[in-house]
């Protein structure tokens, strides 16, 4: 088939030059015999609505929506699938027959995924700290407390957003927003980095108290080797520190399967990933 005629995906951010979304899609599509080309597209955020319409208006097929555009995309779905609505977050787009931008958020149940299936982390009865509030919390925090943690805590940079988010679940007394400040002296099993910092080289300000033998890091971003988190939370005794290659393949996987009606298979695709980080 000529490449002009395969159906059209792409993952849409600023900057996203570093996305390693068409690797991942491309070998998925290899493995489970699907046409498509997969491409990258940036586009600055007074950019991103007239981008995302002019993709499906020209037959595109879904859009992956990374940084800084998931609060956006969400905005501008017609149509929120029960997840995306509570994160108030999208990262999968796509038309419905009747031409409606459907918007999903497949981070949370990619998050859980790695950590329960690919590293055995177990999650039920844990305490868990998220750093960051932004469109990566909104997606991981109703999911993690589906698990069942003993207690989960949120903490922001803009310590407001945390409470803000931390709001949206009244109905739980598990879940408390607190400042970065006040975590001096707190210890958690799970503390996951779900900020930006990481991309620019940053750390936000943690009590080394957060980190304890038995504590496992999770840095939502990637990098080479290790992320800044990754390494502050080794050099203060984590049991193990992660970085968030294997959520990237496992959320990934749902939008593919809802994309494209196939389940990929994950785990050879996250060892070339990790191989050709
Ligand atoms: P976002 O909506 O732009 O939110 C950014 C968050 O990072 C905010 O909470 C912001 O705090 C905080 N932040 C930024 N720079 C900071 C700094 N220097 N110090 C402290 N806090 C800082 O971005 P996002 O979509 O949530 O993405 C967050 C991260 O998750 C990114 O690294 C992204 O690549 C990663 N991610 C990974 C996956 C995966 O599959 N592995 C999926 C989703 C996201 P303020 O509110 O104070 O601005």
């Amino acid at each position: 088939m000529s490449a002009s005629r395969l159906d059209r995906y792409a993952v849409i951010g600023h900057p996203v030059a570093h996305s390693r979304s068409p690797f991942i899609h491309t070998a998925f599509a290899a493995a489970t015999g699907q046409q498509l080309i997969y491409d990258r597209i940036d586009a600055a955020p007074e950019r991103f609505e007239v981008t995302v319409r002019e993709f499906f208006a020209k037959g595109g097929k879904g859009l992956n929506v990374t940084v800084p555009h998931k609060e956006a995309a969400a905005v501008l779905a017609g149509t929120l699938t029960h997840r995306a609505q509570i994160a108030g977050a999208v990262n999968t787009l796509w038309q419905s027959a009747d031409g409606k931008l459907v918007g999903d958020n497949t981070d949370g149940v990619g998050l859980i995924n790695d950590l329960t299936r690919n590293l055995d982390v177990a999650l039920s009865g844990s305490r868990i700290l998220i750093i960051g509030a932004g469109g990566a919390a909104r997606g991981i925090l109703g999911p993690l407390l589906e698990q069942h943690p003993s207690r989960m805590v949120i903490t922001n940079r803009t310590p407001e957003r945390a409470s803000g988010l931390a709001a949206l679940f009244p109905a739980t007394d598990r879940l408390t927003a607190l400042p970065l400040e006040a975590l001096e002296g707190h210890c958690f099993d799970l503390v996951l980095n779900a900020t930006s910092a990481s991309l620019s080289g940053a750390l936000p300000p943690l009590p080394r108290t957060l980190i304890g033998p038995t504590t496992i890091a999770y840095d939502l971003a990637y990098a080479k080797g290790e992320t800044v988190f990754t390494r502050f939370a080794m050099d203060h005794g984590a049991r193990a520190a992660y970085m968030g290659l294997g959520m990237l393949v496992e959320q990934a996987a749902e939008a593919f399967s809802i994309w494209r009606g196939v389940r990929p298979k994950t785990a050879d695709v996250l060892k070339a990933l990790v191989a050709a980080s």
